[in-house]
């Protein structure tokens, strides 16, 4: 069975276990996400400039 994913609604960060963000720390989260971005090289990409991601990861576009 598959897990629900989560995205943390402050940075963005998909996780699967916990109730907190494991990158800030956050407890502010959802199940609500559309669209899945892999940031590798922050500092050169111009998608993560833009959704103001500056560390490499899977990140949600888009948070409900
Ligand atoms: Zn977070």
């Amino acid at each position: 069975m598959a897990k629900k994913t989560k995205a943390c609604k402050k940075c963005r960060f998909i996780f699967e276990e916990g109730e907190k963000c494991p990158k800030c720390g956050s407890a502010s989260i959802t199940e609500n996400w559309k669209g899945k971005i892999e940031i590798i090289n922050a500092e050169n990409s111009e998608i993560a400039k833009e959704l103001k991601l500056n560390d490499k990861g899977i990140y949600t576009i888009k948070v409900d």
